[in-house]
């Protein structure tokens, strides 16, 4: 084998004795392959070298692999995208690289990706413009395209690529929702051409296709029919309707800028390549993208609050409590692959519990010795015996501050010597609830909320007793369940609750005074919350809210709030609250507001929750601004677009500035 290292860093080269090319992608110092601007420019000397290779026929074939044990390649380097200022910045970094992967896909041997691990964004477009795609059966094998969560669509010419390798259903679906394909659906759909069950056989694979000239089957003339007038049209108008129900276009413009390009260039792929890039650029350098890449950010943020390097790893839970947490926090251990045991005084919820965990399962596992293997994993313990083996012990019982202290002070005795101990209470000290054990610096709290599979936070506490090295096991604990740590201090809400109290009771306020509830919920909605916070109340549950307002100090008393909970309407859960229920949803009128009026309305909706995100920062309950952000984002869904609510409120700031200072040079 001739190996041409010599200048590359990010890169492997060699031809074999074949004259095989194998260029093999491993990003220096990184431990995922991100095409980079380094990386771009050394595949391209590659395909430099490809090149004048083929035309001294001293090659037969390039094949494109990662040299990275696991993952293909992640896509573009995110990292990056901020140094873009202008439109013309983002054009001009995007045709080199569209006019290298023209170069390969013109190459005149063939070339073939072989995939194992994830490859999307921009690494699917690179592959895209290979001839031939190989990609192993493995779990962890996916591609996709990611960018609409970054407020943009494929920048290397993927969307042309795509709709001409899948036709537009498959690839406008896969660019429209962001979502991970796996190997085998991949290979259905046509984006990838042969599958092969270990990474060790790819190699041979590659050498193969290589030799035989395989050349990939792209969409067929039926599927390519939606690209013609006046099908497209209609698929466009379609596509806009399905995406309008899950996003508003003035908050996520990307989706629609993309169907915006299918309908008017897809019937010409060539045209669609340079239209991409036009449509491409002001997207990359709007505040939407922006703040969604610091979403990106805050989520590595939040990862990074598990210590790394630590010994201690959680295989064994034990939950006490099978009500509406318990069961769900088990059901989401146990789909991290960890054996749970689940108890709970009264058989009837403990059956119940564990009965409701197999949705997840299903959604979860796929095949059925994998979900078999789940349930297996999911055992009820009505004794109790699993916390002698538990290596974290997790309580979710009745609120009641005599009851847990008792429950804690019995475990305390049982456990093993590394065992973390953790409540779920959301309204009680743990300094309290720890005050009877022999070693209260052992308790910490995981603050779940509802419904646990679907939200991807949980509050990690450190009492005022708390030791911080269980503090770094609970968060640790929280990151192998495949959510994000948020390490909050003991105050009452923790930081989400806190925070977003005063919000809905505002909002409240605001009903009793007059103002329409449909209103008030389309102004928050309006503002980009996933709903508006009386609606919301009537979702949490009426009974709840007034229990967290007693605890943080908001009397509800004489309040609507309070005669509905009198009254016994507690909102979703009883089909009453401030608005009816039906088959799980509100009763709405259909009046409609002036726009202008619900983004005032909505502006000031969340006042009160950006001042008490500051007082939360000023008073540390947790340590950065990106982490209050972080919190909120993620434990409420606070407006991703917006960057968080401090984001949003500095942003205000910045701009007020900047009009003051207009104001004062005019
Ligand atoms: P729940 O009433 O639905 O379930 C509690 C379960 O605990 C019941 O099944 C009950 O039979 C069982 N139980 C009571 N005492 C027990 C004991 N001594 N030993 C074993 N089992 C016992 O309650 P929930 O809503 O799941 O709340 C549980 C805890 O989680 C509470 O501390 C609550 O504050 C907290 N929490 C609730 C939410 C929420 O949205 N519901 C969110 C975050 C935290």
């Amino acid at each position: 084998m001739t190996e041409t290292t010599a200048l590359l860093h990010d890169w492997r080269f060699s031809i074999d004795g074949e004259n095989i090319a194998w260029a093999k992608f491993d990003r220096e110092g990184e431990s995922a392959n991100s095409l980079g601007r380094r990386p771009i420019e050394e595949l391209n000397a590659i395909i430099e070298r490809v090149e004048a290779e083929v035309r001294a026929k001293s090659v037969r074939g390039l094949v494109i692999m990662s040299g990275k044990e696991r993952g293909y390649i992640v896509g573009a380097d995110i990292r990056e995208f901020d140094s873009f200022e202008t439109e013309n910045q983002v054009v001009d970094s995007l045709r080199p690289v569209n006019a290298l992967l023209d170069r390969i896909e013109k190459l005149s041997v063939p070339v073939v990706a072989a995939i194992h691990g994830v490859c999307v964004g921009g690494g699917l477009e690179l592959i895209l413009a290979c001839h031939y795609r190989i990609a192993t059966r493995d779990d962890s094998t996916r591609v996709g395209f990611p960018e609409v969560k970054l407020g943009i669509f494929p920048g290397f010419n993927g969307t042309a690529r795509s709709i001409r390798q899948v036709g537009p259903m498959a690839a406008m679906q896969a660019m429209l929702t962001g979502g991970m394909i796996r190997a085998s659906a991949a290979r259905a759909l046509g984006f990838i051409d042969q599958l092969v069950s270990s990474p060790g056989e790819l190699h041979w694979a590659a050498r193969k296709a290589v030799l035989q000239n395989r050349k990939s089957k792209t969409a067929s003339a039926a599927k390519l029919l939606l690209t013609k007038w006046p099908l497209r049209g209609i698929l466009a108008n379609k596509m806009r309707q399905e995406t309008a129900k899950k996003v508003r276009a003035d908050h996520y413009p990307a989706p629609f800028r993309l169907i915006d390009l299918f309908e008017k260039e897809g019937g010409d792929l060539d045209a669609m390549k340079a239209a991409e890039t036009t449509a491409f650029a002001p997207l990359m350098v709007s505040d939407t993208a922006r703040n969604l890449r610091r979403v990106f950010r805050l989520t590595e943020l939040l990862k990074g609050q598990a210590p790394k390097g630590l010994k201690w790893r959680p295989s064994r839970v034990h939950v006490i409590g099978a009500g509406t947490m318990g069961a769900d926090i088990a059901g989401v251990c146990v789909a991290a692959g960890m054996e749970v045991t689940l108890q709970d005084i009264s058989a009837e919820q403990l059956e119940k519990g564990i009965k409701a965990q197999g949705k997840l399962f299903a959604k979860k596992f796929k095949t059925k010795p994998t979900r078999d293997a789940a349930k297996a994993r999911l055992i009820a313990d009505p004794e109790g015996k699993g916390v002698a083996r538990a290596d974290l012990v997790i309580e979710a019982i009745v609120e009641r501050l005599d009851i847990k202290q008792k429950l804690f002070a019995d475990l305390e005795t049982k456990i093993k010597p590394d065992a973390v101990l953790a409540t779920n209470t959301s309204s009680l000290k743990l300094e309290d609830i720890a005050s009877p054990l022999r070693d209260p610096g052992r308790l910490i709290g995981l603050h779940f909320f509802s419904p646990v599979p679907q939200m991807p936070l949980v509050e990690v506490v450190r009492g005022a007793t708390t030791r911080d090295e269980e503090v770094k096991k609970g968060a640790a604990f929280v990151t192998a369940i495949g959510k994000f740590p948020l390490i909050t201090k003991d105050v009452p809400g923790f930081l989400v609750n806190k925070v977003l109290t005063p919000y809905m009771f505002a909002a409240m306020t605001r009903l009793e005074a007059g103002e329409d509830k449909e209103k008030i919920d389309e102004a928050a909605r309006s503002f980009g919350m996933p709903m508006g916070p009386i609606e919301l109340a009537d979702n949490v549950g009426l009974d709840i809210c007034a229990h967290v307002a007693k605890i943080l100090g908001q009397s509800p008393e004489g309040s609507r709030l309070e005669r509905l909970v009198e009254s016994g309407r507690l909102g979703k859960k009883t089909g009453e609250g401030f608005y009816t229920w039906k088959d799980g949803k509100p009763v709405k009128s259909d009046k409609t507001f002036p726009k202008e009026e619900l983004e005032r309305l909505g502006r000031e909706l969340v006042e009160p929750m950006i001042a008490e995100a500051q007082r939360s920062l000023d008073e540390g309950v947790v340590e950065t601004a990106d982490l209050v952000d972080a919190g909120m984002i993620f434990g409420t869904g606070f407006a991703p677009f917006r960057g968080g609510p401090l984001h949003y409120k500095n942003n205000l700031a910045n701009a007020d500035g900047a009009s003051s200072s207009l104001a004062a040079a005019e």
